[in-house]
């Protein structure tokens, strides 16, 4: 773990998140930005869901075959003229960027978005060693001045509002005219151009993530809708990729199958507006391009996932779509979980990465609506993901007590059908009395807290199992 985790603080955190205004702020433009974009660009579609399945299968094939790929891509690259370096771990893959950086003698580093840089917390290691780390990415700069990780892995600002930002750009960029206009976002983006001009210019390296590493060429491929990934690999002089295993693909075939559905399920559009091709150093006769290329290939514990019951998480392909979508990930934003990935994908894989003693509230933060199960676009089954921590969580007694002996109740009456009947109908008629005759309890005595902020529904009718019994029972003849 290279990050400080605050995932044993979820319940804190998520508190304090609902109690901040200008995050509210922010994040009620979730449902009615991705979450409705989504939906627009997917009834253009008629094919999405044959394109889910086929992505599922591309990912699940190159899984089962990793070690074959791996071996692939690396020969292509060595055959391209570039470098590529195998990390077990963040240390490991610091250390790399580390060594290269020193080799090449750098002093500023520009960076492509990339969450294995998060996940291995990069900049804080090339800050320590004197390196200035600058992010491109327009919502990564604005968290990098306000020295925050992302919220969100595809809008890393998503939590801010557009005047915290301009109050951002007014404390940092001092030496512009204190007067300037800021009213528009428009004019915000232009003044970070200009800025972000000159650092392009200045970078020693520039480092990319990866959304795909191909197989049959060599190749790492990273959409963007802002072009940054390309000055940052394009301009420096050395070009460093930064990826996981599981980014390995076979062929640019597949990986133009997966690009169908990814931008789809991110922002909603057909295409990100650039997708960028990069195999190894520029050759003679191209205009441009690094003179040196490394890829630096991470595993962080991902090999022993592809042994285990979790190996499904390997196909994420980090589009945002299951926190776009989720319930608990709107009301809270994405600091509350407290490490590198959040929402429903977080809780899956942060217990993985930095262990379930660290993280046991994230597979818990779940209605289970499925709503994140319902819109992934490689068809991981999260919600079960989510139980199956649940179960160990509750093995290994990192339950609160009362939390275990609810759920040791539960599970005697469950066994007993006929003591069940009956504590649902006490339990039912109990709820019929405090609701006195309104459709929604809002103040239970002994679920206070929950009832806080939530409406719980008055009974209607009889307990679930008489009214079924009485549906298939029909009228009496
Ligand atoms: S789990 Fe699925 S929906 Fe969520 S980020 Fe990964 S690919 Fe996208």
């Amino acid at each position: 773990m290279s990050l400080t985790s605050t995932s044993q603080q979820f319940k804190a955190n998520a508190h304090h998140a609902l109690g901040d205004a200008d995050l509210q702020a922010a994040m009620a433009h979730v449902p009615t930005g991705f979450v409705a974009s989504r939906a627009a660009a997917i009834a253009r579609l008629p094919e999405f869901e044959a394109l889910r399945d086929s992505a599922r299968d591309i990912k699940n094939h190159t899984l089962a075959h990793l070690d074959l790929y791996l071996e692939a891509y690396e020969s292509k690259v060595l055959a391209a003229g570039g470098h590529v370096h195998f990390a077990r771990t963040s240390d490991e893959a610091n250390a790399i960027v580390l060594e290269i950086c020193k080799s090449h003698g750098a002093k500023t580093v520009t960076k492509g978005k990339s969450m294995i840089s998060e996940e291995i917390g990069l900049n804080a290691v090339l800050d320590a060693n004197g390196i200035k780390p600058i992010e491109t990415d327009l919502g990564e700069y604005i968290i990098q001045l306000r020295r925050e990780t992302p919220s969100h892995i595809i809008a890393p600002a998503a939590h801010l509002t557009k005047d915290q930002v301009e109050a951002d750009f007014r404390r940092v960029h001092v030496n512009l005219d204190a007067k300037r206009d800021l009213e528009e976002p428009q004019t915000l983006l232009a003044e970070a151009r200009t800025i972000m001009r000159q650092n392009f210019l200045a970078a020693d390296i520039g480092i990319t993530g990866a959304n795909f590493l191909i197989a049959e060429t060599g190749t790492s491929i990273i959409v963007t809708n802002e072009g940054n990934g390309d000055l940052t690999q394009s301009l420096p002089k050395v070009h460093v990729v930064l990826a996981a295993i599981e980014k390995l693909v076979p062929t640019l075939e597949d990986a133009a199958q997966i690009l169908r559905v990814l931008a789809r399920s991110a922002t909603g559009q057909d295409m990100s507006v650039y997708t960028t091709l990069s195999t190894g150093p520029r050759r003679a006769d191209d205009p441009d391009g690094p003179e040196h290329y490394h890829v630096i290939i991470l595993d962080n514990g991902r090999s022993s996932m592809l042994a285990g019951p979790f190996k499904d998480m390997l196909r994420c392909i980090r589009c945002g779509a299951s926190m776009n979508h989720c319930p608990v990930y709107q009301s809270i934003g994405g600091h509350a979980y407290g490490w590198v990935y959040p929402g429903p994908m977080g809780a899956v894989l942060t217990p993985s990465f930095i262990g379930l003693d660290q993280s046991s509230d994230l597979p818990n933060a779940s209605t289970f609506c499925g709503q994140c199960e319902s819109v992934c676009p490689v068809r991981i089954p999260l919600p079960g993901l989510m139980r199956l921590w649940r179960e160990r969580s509750f093995s290994r007694q990192l339950m609160p007590f009362a939390q275990r002996a609810a759920l040791g109740f539960w599970v005697f009456f469950a066994k007993n059908p006929r003591l069940y009947r009956a504590a649902t109908w006490a339990a039912m008629s109990a709820l019929g009395f405090f609701a006195r005759g309104r459709d929604n309890l809002n103040a239970l005595p002994f679920l206070k807290a929950w009832t806080k902020s939530r409406d719980f529904p008055a009974p209607q009718g009889g307990t679930f199992q008489a009214q079924w019994a009485k549906r298939h029972k029909g009228p009496k003849s």
